[in-house]
């Protein structure tokens, strides 16, 4: 499969996707970190209000340490599953400490070794704060991925390896947020717009349907 050609067109689909920017709010790579954390199974526009308001209250580790863990609760309110988020940040602070010296480390092994980081949430740390080119698999690259047929998974630690190896250097950077972008308005999970979608001709789940 080109590609290339693939993320071009998707590209000019989405044009108009809504664009979640973790640099509009995160000005470091411990807020970085703590975005990556708290957009996990949120809406995008949810993580960004919270990210806004804590960052108000919380600029480093040590007011992460600080802080009463029912008031963190209040602060990150209504993120998805916000008290075992609560309940991970305060432990993620005390380890990062603990272990990197309060600085967030560049290696996946080691963020993934931290309290409520996952290689999903890892890959995102990577990417915006070290610039580093990797897959960040999400529920739009899975869905995406299977229905084009590069990948034929649902567990997502084999989709991680199959597309990290399958995907180029170059593209790995603008991989996850044009599959994204794509994914919130052509590619939904439901009822996807296939009748005016550019990808027809390296569609997999096209060509299921249209036979
Ligand atoms: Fe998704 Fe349909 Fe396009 Fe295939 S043809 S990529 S299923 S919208």
């Amino acid at each position: 499969m080109d590609l290339e050609k693939v993320l071009k067109l998707m590209k000019i689909q989405s044009k108009n996707a809504p664009v979640f920017k973790i640099s509009r709010i995160a000005n470091d790579e411990f807020k970085v970190a703590i975005c990556a954390i708290l957009s996990s199974r949120t809406r995008d526009e949810i993580t960004l209000k919270v990210c806004k308001k804590l960052f108000k209250k919380i600029k480093n580790v040590e007011d992460l340490i600080k802080i009463d863990e029912k008031e963190l609760e209040k602060l990150i309110y209504p993120i998805g599953f916000y008290r075992v988020k609560a309940k991970n940040l305060k432990k993620f602070a005390l380890e990062l400490k603990r272990k990197f010296n309060s600085k967030i480390p560049s290696k996946l092994e080691d963020l993934i070794s931290l309290p409520g980081i996952g290689i999903k949430t890892a890959k995102v740390i990577l990417s915006e704060a070290f610039k580093k080119p990797c897959i960040a698999v999400d529920t739009h690259v899975l869905r995406i991925s299977n229905r084009l047929g590069l990948i034929n998974t649902n567990d997502v630690n084999e989709a991680n390896e199959i597309l990290e190896k399958i995907i180029p250097k170059n593209l790995k950077t603008k991989f996850n947020k044009t599959f994204v972008a794509f994914g919130q308005t052509i590619c939904k999970p439901k009822n996807p717009k296939c009748n005016i979608c550019l990808l027809k001709g390296f569609c997999k789940y096209y060509k299921k349907i249209k036979n």
